[in-house]
């Protein structure tokens, strides 16, 4: 057996397993043999069975069953899957992202997809059963496109292999037919295994028949290393989930009892697939697996995701393997080992690795032959490096899950990428950059690496997060902020929306504009999961002795004419400095909508302070505070100097650090109060 063999022309291939792996393959080859003008038998043996539906406008058949897998289709997925001429129908895309949640002790950091790029995802196979229009998943859809491209596919389970006489390989599988099974057995030029791990889920890949067939024909392979994980589809009524439609959410931690160390969570329309993997899931007893996607689902930092009442129903709960490793000698004489069964991207993007390994085995058949030194000198390379940038993941997940598990250090990044995000233009933002491909699996785990050990990255690190938490920190203690029973969100705003909103509250509430940029500036966001009368009954409240926000010590906010949102009202900030006390007068009200306050003395006189609630979507939306004045100033020489060191000297980070925890408080109260 030694020598290149060539593939003949008319050779047969025999694809075990019709997952991404086996479809990706069977596409690349084919399309390959039409361009080097040879023909090619190609079979995919599939052991899931084909559903049918009748009824069902559904262009191909449908493989039931479910291949384990939380379905999100990365950018670089779904960009190759263009390329390729494989888009996804609309059918099959449940979700398209368009943020990326971050989760942390101290707070989340939510990414927006970036223009071009795409983030879906999709269901696997046809579960959760109760899903409608379970026909169209994504294996069925690529499994289709490999028939379009000439594959013939058999539903049945391959359960034997050895070669023959003349070197070819032989490969038996059980059909099942109705109640009748029948054994056959198919000749083989080149065996591609591309079963995944999971024919025995919770046990050790290597255990199963499928394992023993590839060490019959390839002796010295070894499976790769598997984790447990858990994966679970929720399913919701009707609307409750569209308040998180778009959104894709990532936590690196669970809580002391329950230790998780990656989590995601999916939303497609009605359902929500959520995976965990972790300590307390590599040591649990399946009679705890439900216990424990119910523990992870009411742990707080999940909690405040999920809207309100919601109330879901786990309709699918299973406990598959995760390839964490790299199988030994993925290819043999006449044989190959692809997708899951031969390495996977550590934890991200197990599909795109399916691809990988698919297209190269299919490139180097072509360009070389199915012999074992032509398989180890051109498909060899490709597992071996997805296996080294994993080394890289390891390292860039040890590191991610102790920044984000931790609230000091968890502060300290969320600050130097709120700093950064304030200050610089997306397209150079390094820290939100390297989170994005962490999160997205955007790029290559070693360049990732890479970017995080750069000088730059530290600096930015040190001065725009460690200097400034510790700057905030003692802000909150100078002016008693305790951050309670209520959880900790985002409030800055990137600065490029800054512009687009402000124009927007400057047109609805005919303001003039400010000649130039005003001299002080500041806009804050938080989402709210409470309908706009909830959170505009709460702004009423700014001013009422018993408001459950803002109430920083040294300033005493009181109204002082009026009553809850009415034109005229006046609220006084009395601070120690009696000169530099103010009065705001609400000026104008959009009811549900807008309330715009002007400053009445002390030195932002003629500023304004409005509110904005932007009710985007059913059930939540989102409440802007946008504050703008300039410093005053004076025809007398030395209090104009005045002004201008007040101005230099004037701590606009403690505006900052104020609204953020007011705002935090107020979506708090704002969301209890829904009637
Ligand atoms: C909990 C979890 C969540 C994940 N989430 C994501 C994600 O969001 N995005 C992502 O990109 N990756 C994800 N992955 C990884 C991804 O599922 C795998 O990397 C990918 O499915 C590998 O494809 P594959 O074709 O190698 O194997 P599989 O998808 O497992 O397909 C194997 C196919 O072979 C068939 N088969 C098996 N044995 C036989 C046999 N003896 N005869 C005939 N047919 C057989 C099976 O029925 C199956 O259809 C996740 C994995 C897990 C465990």
């Amino acid at each position: 057996m030694s020598g290149r063999v060539a593939l003949p022309d008319g050779a047969t291939i025999v694809v075990i397993g019709g997952g991404p792996a086996g479809s990706f393959f069977a596409i690349r080859a084919l399309r390959k043999a039409r361009e080097h003008g040879r023909r090619l038998d190609l079979l995919i043996l599939e052991k899931e069975q084909e559903l049918n539906f009748y009824e069902s406008a559904c262009p191909f058949a449908s493989r039931g069953g479910c291949n384990y897998c939380a379905g999100g289709i990365s950018p670089k997925l779904a960009e190759v899957l263009r390329e390729d001429g494989l888009a996804l129908p609309d059918g099959i895309v449940q979700g398209r992202t368009d943020r990326i949640v971050v989760h942390g002790d101290w707070k989340s950091i939510e990414l927006t997809v970036p223009e071009g790029k795409e983030v879906l995802s999709v269901f696997r196979g046809s579960r959760p059963n109760k899903r409608l229009e379970r026909y169209t998943n994504f294996d069925s859809y690529l499994l289709s496109r490999a028939v379009d491209e000439g594959a013939r596919v058999i539903t049945a389970e391959a359960r034997e292999a050895h070669f023959s006489a003349d070197g070819r390989a032989l490969i038996g599988y059980r059909v099942a037919d109705g109640e009748r099974v029948r054994d056959e057995t198919v000749g083989a030029d080149l065996a591609v295994f591309a079963g995944g791990v999971n024919q025995q889920m919770g046990k050790e890949a290597g255990s199963g028949r499928l394992f023993q067939m590839v060490e019959e024909l390839i002796p010295d392979y070894r499976p790769p290393k598997v984790r447990q994980a858990l994966i679970s589809e929720m399913q919701g009524e009707e609307d409750d989930l569209r308040y998180m439609a778009g959104e894709l959410h990532f936590a690196q931690y669970g809580s002391k009892d329950l230790r998780i160390e990656m989590s995601s969570l999916i939303p497609k329309e009605r359902w929500m697939t959520v995976v965990l993997l972790g300590k307390s899931v590599d040591e649990a007893r399946p009679t705890e697996y439900l216990e424990i996607v119910k523990g992870f689902l009411g742990l707080p930092h999940i909690r405040r995701l999920l809207p309100g009442e919601v109330n879901l129903k786990p309709v699918c709960l299973c406990h598959p393997n995760m390839t964490v490793g790299m199988a030994r000698n993925p290819f043999g004489h006449r044989t190959a080992v692809i997708g899951d069964m031969a390495v996977s991207r550590l934890y991200k993007d197990g599909i795109l690795s399916a691809y990988t390994t698919a297209n190269a085995l299919a490139d180097c058949i072509f360009s070389s032959g199915v012999d074992r030194g032509s398989l180890k000198m051109f498909y060899r390379p490709t597992v071996a490096d997805l296996h080294g940038d994993n080394r890289f993941g390891k390292m860039v997940f040890f590191v991610t899950r102790e920044v984000f598990s931790r609230p000091i250090l968890s502060r300290i990044f969320y600050q130097s990428l709120l700093t950064e995000r304030k200050n610089r233009p997306r397209q150079k933002r390094r820290l939100e950059g390297v989170l994005w491909k962490i999160s997205s699996g955007d790029d290559t785990y070693r360049h990732i690496f890479a970017e995080t050990l750069r000088p730059r990255t530290a600096w930015l690190i040190f001065a725009g997060g460690v200097l400034v938490t510790i700057r905030n920190y003692l802000t909150e203690r100078l002016f008693g902020l305790e951050w309670g029973d209520f959880g900790r969100y985002p409030t800055g705003v990137p600065l490029e929306e800054v512009e687009k909103k402000r124009r927007e509250i400057m047109t609805v509430l005919g303001l003039e504009p400010f000649t130039g940029q005003p001299e002080f500036e500041r806009m804050y966001s938080i989402r709210m999961k409470a309908d706009e009368k909830a959170v505009f009954r709460q702004l009423g409240k700014f001013g009422d002795e018993d408001r459950k926000y803002f109430k920083p010590r040294f300033v005493n906010v009181h109204r002082t004419v009026g009553g809850p949102n009415e034109v005229g009202s006046t609220v006084r900030y009395d601070v120690l400095l009696s000169r530099l006390s103010f009065n705001v007068v609400l000026e104008k009200v959009v009811a549900g909508r807008y309330l715009l306050y002007r400053v009445q003395g002390g030195f932002p006189r003629g500023g304004v302070l409005t509110f904005d609630i932007d009710r985007s979507r059913p059930g939540g939306g989102f409440l802007t505070i946008y504050v703008a004045f300039n410093f005053p100033t004076s025809r007398n020489p030395l209090k104009r100097l005045g002004w201008y060191l007040f101005k230099l000297a004037f701590p606009g980070y403690v505006h900052d650090v104020i609204w953020n925890h007011s705002l935090c408080e107020l979506k708090h109260v704002a969301e209890l109060d829904q009637e």
